[in-house]
């Protein structure tokens, strides 16, 4: 592991406490989860929210309250609406009450079979964590192998290739070279416990003890979940030179956050994607917006066009 130049590091630091804060949670998918005190139900909610998390901020929200308000008709929680999907007569009526859902590639009957590969997981294993977790050794450096199998699960257990391409849209593994954004997401608020990061999966959880004994999620397995902003900007830093963002770029990107927190590389994510979801940081070179970024003297865009260099890491005093 090649540690990260210090002054790279003390800026990400300086970005983790300006804007890994609880109150910016609302503009997160992730602020769904924190609604339900429930571990059962933040592991139901945490996995639509994870999994719909495409296209624009106001359309996931849109899609993702409507599902629950949807559930919330058939049944009182959550967790007991996803723990009845294997009843063919209630996944008649949930059917019915999903027939008009849709968020963007994905139709209610998706949603509703994803549902029904996650009461299969409880009724098998007891919690979604406890499947995931028996395939992911203390010693195993990544998720990328749990996540594989899980999927593997998954997909057989959904039909293989005959799966529609909604459901399939949901199921994406780390083997087929996908960057698997969506799936990191939702392992990083299973991997991490702080004042963002639930930790439902993490040494000493409620869930942990479902799983497998010795068996949880070590923040220093997480990868970064790479979404749109998380890409530039990882690139701007040049934490990675590659141009796909693909899984390859997430790996490069979180060895590279290793170099400057090797036990929690992933916590810098939330802080990251707020630049961009912010809209803090729109990709250009905008003084009168760059002048306040905290990366600004390391970004490579916001310093190139500047009067004032950019630095070379090394050269950074501060
Ligand atoms: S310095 Fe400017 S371009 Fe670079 S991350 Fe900050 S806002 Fe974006």
């Amino acid at each position: 592991m090649t540690p990260l130049a210090k002054p790279l590091a003390t800026f990400l630091d300086r970005l983790v406490l300006q804007y890994h804060r609880r109150e910016l949670l609302n503009s997160d998918p992730l602020e769904f989860m924190t609604r339900y005190p429930d571990p059962y139900d933040q592991e139901v909610v945490g996995l639509i929210a994870a999994l719909l998390a495409y296209g624009n901020v106001v359309q996931i929200r849109r899609s993702v309250s409507s599902a629950l308000e949807r559930m919330a008709l058939l049944a009182e929680r959550p967790a007991d609406f996803a723990g009845q999907m294997e009843s063919p007569a209630f996944r008649k009526k949930a059917e019915r009450e999903f027939q008009s859902w849709v968020h963007r590639f994905n139709t209610g009957a998706d949603l509703l079979k994803l549902l029904g590969l996650l009461s299969r997981s409880w009724s098998t294993y007891g919690t979604l964590g406890a499947h995931f977790t028996k395939n992911l050794a203390p010693a195993d450096k990544d998720i990328s192998g749990a996540l594989n199998l899980l999927i593997a699960d998954w997909s057989a257990w959904s039909g293989g290739a005959s799966a529609t391409p909604g459901l399939r849209f949901f199921l994406t593994a780390p083997a087929s070279g996908s960057c698997c954004k969506r799936w990191c997401m939702f392992l990083r608020w299973m991997g991490r416990s702080d004042s963002i990061d639930p930790g439902l999966w993490t040494q000493g959880s409620a869930l942990c003890t479902t799983f497998p004994a010795g068996r949880f999620l070590a923040p220093h397995q997480l990868i970064m979940p790479m979404d749109t902003h998380v890409s530039r900007i990882s690139r701007y830093l040049r934490l990675t030179e590659r141009k796909a963002t693909d899984w390859k770029t997430a790996l490069e990107v979180t060895s590279a956050l290793r170099g400057a927190d090797p036990q929690d590389p992933v916590r810098y994510d939330f802080a990251l994607s707020r630049l961009g979801i912010l809209d803090v940081c729109t990709g250009k070179y905008l003084a009168e917006i760059c002048k306040n970024c905290q990366i600004r003297p390391v970004c490579h865009v916001g310093s190139g066009k500047n009067p004032v260099k950019r630095k070379k890491f090394g050269e950074l005093t501060s």
